[in-house]
């Protein structure tokens, strides 16, 4: 079976070919807004409307609008330093220093570690792996909880590694033939996730393994009438600390309580793609693997392990 992958790509228009997950037509749009500070560093613009898109078929939603790859490189250079933090802040007050340390210590938490090895137990994946790869890892903390004889991270960030073994900026530097390859809270960032995984698909071994983490983020969408929404949003475009006001109440609903309030609205930032188990397992059957495992891990992040269809790439 080989990845489906769309011949040409619009990352400005990203629903073209169906759901990005399982290619289901079945798709509602709402309007959504992009906020103020990526339009800003990825592409020097102003907040604007966008469309979410929510797959009836699998429970995928994504935003309409993506990135291509400059405004990829712009958006995470020196990601999260402190010029990123300062930044950030001026559009989201309650990005606060707080929040960004919380944020940090969860990534590096040995929690996480002992989740991916429960994961990849269950899925009766190897112990031990000759080559593994954790591919956009930052420093690579997640290869801490990996047995392996060679251990690399590849990150565009270019961060120091945390751990011993190879470090990778650039993609085009990776070779292939890697046994296990980790993308831990990577997907939900990427603009053509099938492409992603055409990628990833390439630098495993014929009998290679895949991990992949995402944040698990469901919510109930904002009551009120999809015309009163616009006709809002549009409003809220002329008027920067109202926008913020709005930003700011919209986000505690969403996350206190799981919903958006009436009219609310979730702002497009760095995640721009909302995966569910189903939405995740078909686009791994879509991109050539074969799913071992997918599911909510014990701190509540969406996982899959999967395996690399040997007789796919010729
Ligand atoms: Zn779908």
């Amino acid at each position: 079976m080989a990845p489906a992958t769309p011949e040409a790509f619009d990352h400005c228009r990203r629903a073209t070919a169906g759901c990005l997950c399982c290619g289901g037509r079945h798709l509602r749009g709402e309007a959504q807004i992009v906020s103020g500070f990526l339009a800003a560093r990825a592409w020097h613009g102003r907040p604007e409307i966008t469309e979410l898109v929510h797959c009836q078929d699998c429970g995928l939603r994504f935003f309409q609008r993506g990135l291509d790859d400059d405004e990829v490189a712009r958006y995470y250079r020196g990601y999260r330093d402190a010029a990123y933090q300062r930044d950030r802040q001026a559009w989201e007050p309650f990005y606060t220093f707080a929040r960004h340390a919380a944020t940090l210590a969860w990534s590096d938490s040995t929690a996480r570690l002992d989740n991916l090895r429960h994961s990849l137990a269950r899925a009766k994946a190897p112990a031990h792996f000759n080559a593994v790869l954790d591919h956009g890892g930052g420093q690579g903390h997640m290869l801490a909880a990996i047995d392996a004889d060679r251990k690399a991270v590849y990150d565009p960030s270019g961060s120091p590694a945390a751990m011993d073994g190879e470090t990778y900026a650039r993609e085009s530097e990776l070779s292939g033939g890697w046994h296990l390859v980790l993308s831990c809270q990577v997907l939900e960032h990427i603009s053509s996730p099938s492409r992603y995984l055409e990628r990833i698909h390439g630098l495993l071994a014929d009998d290679g393994w895949l991990y992949v983490e995402v944040p698990n983020e469901q919510w109930r969408p904002a009551p009120g009438g999809e015309r009163m929404r616009m006709l809002l949003l549009k409003a809220l475009l002329h008027w920067r600390p109202l926008l913020m006001a709005a930003d700011a109440i919209s986000t505690a609903c969403r996350i206190k309580f799981g919903r958006l309030p009436p009219l609310g609205f979730i702002a497009m930032r760095e995640h721009i793609n909302y995966f569910t188990v189903e939405s995740l397992g078909a686009l791994l059957a879509r991109s050539g693997f074969q799913v071992e495992g997918c599911g909510i891990d014990n701190g509540g992040q969406l996982f899959a392990v999967a395996r690399k269809f040997a007789t796919t790439m010729t």
